[in-house]
């Protein structure tokens, strides 16, 4: 960091405050920490399959104090996406439960099987399979908008790493000719939508993230500065240019903040 500015924070919350079931090793102190000496945060997350009420009660059943409102889950921005651009939006999922119970209290319309559409919606699911991308193309070609929550390729399940929406998003798009609406990390819309949500200055907000692909590359591209933590998706690969360093996991993150912030 170059400057004085107190930073604000938006934090991963996978592989960066959990992994699994698991807490990551003094991560709620950290959360305090941040609360304490009035560090701005905001947690902001690829998750697809929990609603923003599951992480809150995922992470305070792991001892994070946090409030709902500082929780913005991809799911939440492609909600609202849908409402600003169909109001109502009639869409096919591929994705679990967890999605189509938000998708239908906002509003909209799930269906699992060949009717019309407004969107094609992909989330993630356990076990997708090739019968869906088959109806999705077919959808897509009569005028459905493709929309992935991400397309991430990998996300930590505890020490198990797993695939997520990227194989599945490049399956669609290998037989359609329209380019995929991403609403997720990397994507600046996503970041911007953060940042107008906290009132977060850009270049004095960092991004704590373990996934080079989507937090950290995503972060450099909008301005952002950012942090690469070690206990997640991206453990060996080198930091990438326009990084502003690497933690060995969010636990060094009030040292951090000390060394740079004499506070
Ligand atoms: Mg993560």
């Amino acid at each position: 960091m170059t400057d004085l500015h107190r930073p604000s924070f938006f934090i991963d919350i996978d592989g960066v405050l959990y992994g699994g079931t698991a807490p990551v090793k003094q991560g709620p102190g950290v959360i305090a920490y941040l609360r304490q000496r009035e560090f701005p945060f905001l947690l902001v997350t690829n998750t697809s399959r929990m609603s923003q009420r599951q992480i809150f009660e995922k992470l305070t059943g792991l001892g994070y104090q946090v409030d709902l409102d500082e929780i913005l889950p991809v799911s939440l921005a492609t909600v609202e996406y849908l409402s600003t651009r169909f109001q109502r939006a009639r869409c096919f999922l591929i994705g679990d439960t967890s999605l189509e119970i938000l998708l239908t209290e906002n509003g909209h319309a799930v269906s699992r099987d060949e009717t019309p559409a407004d969107a094609v919606v992909i989330g993630q699911s356990l076990w997708p399979h090739f019968g869906e991308i088959d109806i999705a193309r077919r959808l897509v070609e009569g005028g459905a908008e493709p929309i992935a929550l991400h397309r991430d390729p990998t996300w930590p399940d505890g020490d198990v790493i797993r695939i997520g929406l990227g194989p599945i998003v490049a399956a669609l798009e290998s037989v359609i000719t329209q380019p995929v609406t991403v609403i997720g990390k990397p994507q600046r819309a996503f970041f911007d939508a953060a940042l107008a949500r906290t009132g977060f200055v850009r270049a004095h907000t960092v991004m704590i993230g373990d996934s080079i692909s989507s937090d950290i590359t995503g972060a450099v591209d909008a301005g952002l500065r950012s942090l690469l933590v070690r206990t997640g998706n991206s453990v060996t690969d080198p930091v990438p240019p326009g990084c502003d360093g690497e933690l060995a996991s969010i636990a060094e993150l009030p040292q951090w903040c000390e060394t740079h912030f004499g506070i």
